[in-house]
């Protein structure tokens, strides 16, 4: 079966996880230390700090930035339920702004039309690795006074453009954080695992800090038990000054990630030669339209997670689940991302969104069907999915009639 994403793992990558497991350390140390500081690098940004996943850098992400109670956080409803979760989990309000219809990604206008004066942070997600507008995102948010925080789980190793110059995500002036999930179907994998980045100094010691309970080994920063007769500070001394977690990811995951880092490139360049290869199969077909990009200048450099179709399911006069049942009996399991996150019963109960709350995304979740799209695809495989999609693009009320 070909599911819609799948990691590509290597015989070094084996062998370069294999060499920790049989070391002294194999929870966070110095190999977490050295992919920190590797990923910082490639993604151009000050600080990274790794943890278990993404959904605990994004819950980082809100307490670092003094989010809670009272506070409101938008996002786009085309995303992974952890985009929002996160501002649950510290007691804020989430909500949803409505998509671009072109590229799928938060429209800063609609930000800009309706911006409540609660919201402290805008998480934009570059969805399928194409980026959102993260200039004029920024500048409806900060001339608002909220942070700007990019949920770049599916953009490693992408970049933005603007005004002619190309940027990393996660490593350009217009967000203040940025967050990345090493799950096995992301662009590179540690099994599960994630990533922080930022800029802050503060933040980002706040974020290393909170990854492990809160918990303070730095003779400088010591403020004491609260009373002399405890003065005592052996080799067994810490400090919890704030309440944190359980955050860390392991040593022998973080091998993983630095082996798996060091072939990004050329995965990616891999994605880059599927998408071309079905952009150039499916355009042609009128019951489909293929997935566009904020910019053309990015083409080349979209770290393309996800292949997101458009089909015309009306025309064709058949529904998305006898179709995708059809592509099954090929090998092909197609998969829809994403069921718009403000329709899911928890956030239609907890915060009364509903059905023409965010309508492109609703029309986009309707009509979307994702195919398979992993570095390790072979070119077989992507003429498989390309002659089934089209073997099932010809409209049923077409053929003759017995
Ligand atoms: C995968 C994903 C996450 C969550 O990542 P985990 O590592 O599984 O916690 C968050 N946001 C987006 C957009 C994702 O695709």
């Amino acid at each position: 079966m070909l599911y819609y994403g799948r990691q590509s793992i290597s015989e070094e990558d084996i062998q370069f996880v294999s060499s920790v497991l049989r070391g002294d350390l194999i929870t966070t140390g110095p190999m977490a230390a050295q992919f920190e500081t590797e990923f910082a690098k490639y993604v151009g940004a000050k600080h990274a700090v790794a943890v278990c996943n993404a959904t605990a850098a994004l819950h980082l992400a809100m307490l670092v930035a003094k989010i809670g109670a009272g506070d409101r956080i938008v996002t786009s409803p085309n995303t992974f339920l952890a985009s929002a979760n996160c501002a649950a989990y510290v007691g804020a309000t989430p909500d949803f702004i409505d998509i671009d219809p072109l590229t799928y990604n938060l429209s800063p206008d609609a930000l800009r039309e309706t911006w409540q004066p609660d919201t402290k942070a805008v998480i934009a997600v570059h969805y399928a690795g194409g980026s959102a507008d993260m200039r004029a995102i920024a500048e409806v948010a900060r001339e608002r006074g909220a942070i700007v925080i990019e949920d770049a789980c599916h953009a490693l190793g992408g970049s933005l453009e603007v005004d002619g110059q190309f940027h990393r995500i996660g490593g350009h002036r217009w967000a203040d954080m940025a967050t990345f999930s090493f799950h096995p179907v992301k662009n590179m994998t540690t099994g599960e695992g994630g990533m922080l980045v930022t800029d802050n100094d503060e933040w980002a010691q706040q974020a290393r800090t909170l990854r492990t309970h809160g918990i303070v080994r730095q003779p400088s920063q010591f403020v004491g038990l609260g009373s002399p007769e405890f003065d005592e500070k052996g080799g067994w001394y810490y400090e919890m000054q704030s309440l944190g977690y359980n955050y860390r990811i392991t040593d022998f995951q973080c091998a993983l990630g630095l082996s798996q880092l060091r072939r990004l490139d050329s995965m990616l360049r891999r994605r880059r030669e599927i998408v071309a290869m079905y952009n150039e199969a499916f355009s042609k077909c009128p019951f489909l339209k293929v997935p566009r990009l904020r910019n053309e200048l990015e083409e080349p450099l979209s770290a393309w997670h996800l292949y997101t179709l458009q089909v015309d399911f009306e025309a064709l006069g058949v529904t998305r689940v006898e179709w995708a049942a059809e592509l099954r009996t090929a090998g092909i399991e197609a998969h829809v991302l994403y069921i718009p996150v403000h329709l899911q019963p928890w956030y239609r109960q907890s915060y009364g969104y509903g059905v023409g709350k965010c309508p492109h995304a609703e029309r986009l979740y309707q009509r979307a069907v994702c195919l398979p799209l992993f570095a390790a695809m072979c070119d077989d495989e992507v003429q498989l999915v390309i002659s089934s999609v089209l073997s099932l693009c010809r409209p049923k009320s077409k053929q003759p009639s017995v």
